[in-house]
């Protein structure tokens, strides 16, 4: 009977434990993950702390999940691989594998400012950290936010909905350089003030000092101080890939996987936020640290683990998100460099700021800050993208075209 483990129990391992089932129903499964036995979703997190679902939604599979896929789960943290003799390890003990998914997923990284490790600063990254904010949500005043991605800014809108005062302060001149083109952080950030967020860019913050009454005063570069109670730091995030420093496995930023989420050893396949893959573009080896990424990655792992021959087409970024009164949504290349036409709708189309690219007359990408109406084309878009399909109307008539394109005509070109 093969062995087969699955380091992470998330997004990328949960998939991959799915599609390996749909094809193998004997061999031993052993999933192991540091971060204890019943999967969440860290996307809920923001929502969470908004209050739109409750703590207990955070939890994405029942209690019986791994019994209904005949898997052990072992919480643990994985502290290193053997590859000569074929093991996992942990502290307490070693797990053999004949094949072996990486799907450690990333974690959130603290930039090098002075008194950033203490209680009081915290990322929006674990159930942990959420189990640390809550109660801070629950009690304070102010809060100040480090960084303006994605995951900072949500966590800013899920502070200033329940009421916070807050301030976001972000080294670069702008926000959100991975979601939106230059015109969208523009507008978002109009919106985001409008809210009452005191957002400041082009600032660099020195150190947090913990003042007698737990309070913080943050320094910045020029001698300005802020005050708030607690501090979120949302700067980005890295691969877990440091369990692997001993090995020959392929890693750069994540580990290398080609498009059977395959690494250099054999044996080892990766999916997930810790692994580069190929994207839709042509990119061989690129980390897109999304939820649907990673799903596709451990769908594309768990098949080939189970011995079927399935590719990936490569993935495809792409974020959606509400805050700040808005829909923000991007896809594929959305900065007007990397197309050779561009198309803006004007106010009367009433989407708010919608742009879509094209090279070579394909849609390339599109970056949205504006109504929700909009955020529909986006995923019927997806599958056109992927594909390099032509879209043949003017650009004004996308709307109409990719709506008129039936159901039946979309299945029969394989979209
Ligand atoms: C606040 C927030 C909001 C987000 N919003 C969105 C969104 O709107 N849309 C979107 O697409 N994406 C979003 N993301 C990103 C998304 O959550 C990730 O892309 C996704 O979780 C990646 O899944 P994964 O399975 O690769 O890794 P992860 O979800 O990071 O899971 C990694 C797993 O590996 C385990 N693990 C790690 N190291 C070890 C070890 N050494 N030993 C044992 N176990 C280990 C962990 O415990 C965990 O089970 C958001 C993320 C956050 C934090």
């Amino acid at each position: 009977m093969k062995k087969i483990v699955i380091i992470g129990n998330s997004a990328a391992g949960l998939s991959a434990l799915e599609n390996f089932r749909k094809h193998d129903q004997e061999s031993q499964v052993t999933v192991i993950s540091k971060e204890g036995k019943l999967p969440y979703s860290r996307v809920l997190i923001p929502y969470i702390l908004r209050k739109k679902i409750s703590y207990a939604g955070i939890h994405i599979c029942p209690e019986d999940y791994f019994e209904k896929y005949h898997a052990e789960m072992i919480c643990a943290e994985v502290i290193g691989i053997d590859i000569e003799k074929q093991t996992v390890k942990t502290e307490q003990t070693e797990y053999p594998y004949d094949e072996l998914l990486i799907a450690t997923g990333s974690y959130a990284v603290s930039p090098p400012i002075e008194g950033i490790n203490q209680e009081g600063v915290f990322h929006m990254w674990t159930q942990s950290d959420l189990d640390h904010l809550i109660p801070y949500f629950d009690h304070s005043k102010k809060v100040c936010v480090i960084g303006s991605g994605f995951v900072a800014l949500q966590a800013a809108w899920a502070a200033r909905y329940r009421g916070l005062d807050v301030v976001v302060l972000e080294l670069m001149d702008r926000i959100m350089p991975s979601v939106l083109d230059e015109e969208g952080a523009r507008l978002l950030t109009e919106k985001i003030r409008e809210k009452g967020v005191d957002l400041r860019t082009g600032v660099s913050t020195q150190r947090f000092e913990k003042m007698d009454d737990g309070t913080f005063k943050i320094h910045l570069a020029g001698g300005e101080e802020i005050e708030a109670d607690f501090v979120i730091v949302g700067t980005g995030v890295r691969s877990n890939i440091g369990f692997l420093k001993d090995t020959d496995i392929q890693t750069e930023r994540g580990i290398l996987v080609d498009s059977h989420m395959r690494t250099n050893i054999p044996n080892i396949y990766a999916a997930g936020d810790v692994a580069a893959g190929p994207t839709t573009f042509g990119d061989e080896h690129l980390i897109h640290a999304l939820w649907p990424t990673a799903c596709e990655m451990g769908k594309t792992a768990g098949k080939n683990m189970a011995g079927i021959d399935f590719e990936y087409e490569g993935s495809l970024n792409m974020n959606v998100t509400e805050m700040y009164g808005v829909t923000v949504a991007s896809m594929g290349k959305f900065y007007d460099a990397d197309a050779d036409q561009t198309y803006v709708f004007d106010e009367t189309a009433g989407y708010g700021y919608l742009k879509i690219c094209y090279k070579d007359d394909k849609v390339v990408g599109a970056c949205l800050v504006g109504s929700s109406d909009a955020v529909k084309i986006f995923g019927k878009m997806r599958p056109i993208i992927r594909k390099k399909e032509s879209i043949e109307c003017k650009p004004e008539e996308i709307f109409d075209y990719i709506n008129k394109t039936t159901f039946n005509e979309m299945w029969r070109k394989g979209l």
